[in-house]
């Protein structure tokens, strides 16, 4: 699965106190194009010497923090970032490293299918990928007319929608469709289409469900591991994702699974019907 906002989240949250304050001494990677226009020898010379100040996130992005620059990471598919003693290299699929203070420590990039990427970016650079991002998920505060205003042209059904990071930056497939249940949507209903209430719906589910994760530490389908080696559990509470032909716990009819752009939407054909 991909790491969505609340796997992202948690990852930053549990890598703040392991690696802040800590210095990058030099910096490898084995895959060139997970760097994209850079070089392992341009990014390791523009890290090296530099404090770590603070991890933080923006959507799905992971953002370190140092003096002089930020190193951007997008975990991507299977991307890991961890703390691990340097001489150690305890996994396969190791595909990029900082090397700490004195070298004992490592944070390592662990990435089996390399769709992850890193780069640095100066103070003063403008980072493309964070320009065009939307709304953060967690916050509160967007409200039914905001969003109302935002999707007036859009004419394509509101899940794929909630996946288009311009809007909110963090929801991906899992908790797109656990939304539109919360939200009592048709995820194939028009995003232009909806009434108001719904729109209201909504802007209440979206920061409901990406909180509640968040408190569990994520979702964990197959491989997502957190910094410190744990799964999440918000996988057990899913009302609608990965339950086809299950009863819907509000009506008990029961989910059905779509292709939507590609992607599987779980959904009640009968309590996400209305307006
Ligand atoms: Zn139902």
């Amino acid at each position: 699965m991909m790491p969505e906002l609340p796997e992202v989240e948690t990852a930053v949250r549990e890598l703040r106190p392991l690696i802040v304050d800590r210095v990058i001494r030099s910096a490898w990677s084995t895959v060139p194009r997970q760097l994209g226009s850079q070089t392992i020898r341009q990014l390791s010379g523009k890290v090296r010497g530099q404090r770590i100040l603070d991890v933080t996130r923006r959507g799905k992005y992971i953002l370190i923090e140092v003096v002089r620059g930020i190193v951007l990471v997008h975990l991507r598919m299977t991307g890991r970032l961890f703390v691990a003693p340097t001489e150690q290299k305890p996994h396969v699929h190791l595909r990029a490293g900082f090397v700490l203070d004195d070298e004992r420590d490592t944070l390592f990039f662990k990435d089996p299918r390399t769709l992850g990427t890193l780069g640095y970016y100066a103070k003063s650079d403008e980072i493309g990928a964070l320009s065009g991002l939307g709304w953060e998920p967690l916050e509160a505060g967007v409200t039914g007319d905001m969003l109302k205003k935002a999707l007036e042209k859009r004419k394509m059904a509101i899940k794929p929608v909630l996946l288009d990071q311009t809007v909110w930056a963090g929801i991906g497939n899992i908790y797109a469709s656990e939304v539109c249940w919360v939200a009592q949507i048709d995820p194939q209903k028009a995003a232009n289409r909806l009434t108001l209430a719904q729109y209201d719906r909504l802007c209440r589910a979206v920061p409901d469900v990406l909180s509640r994760a968040l408190e569990r530490g994520g979702s964990s389908l197959r491989d997502f591991m957190s910094p410190e080696g744990k799964y999440g559990s918000y996988q057990k509470e899913f009302r609608v994702y990965d339950r086809e032909s299950e009863a819907c716990e509000r009506c008990g009819a029961t989910i059905k699974r779509i292709g939507q752009a590609q992607r599987s939407t779980y959904y009640c054909p009968r309590c996400q019907r209305g307006k």
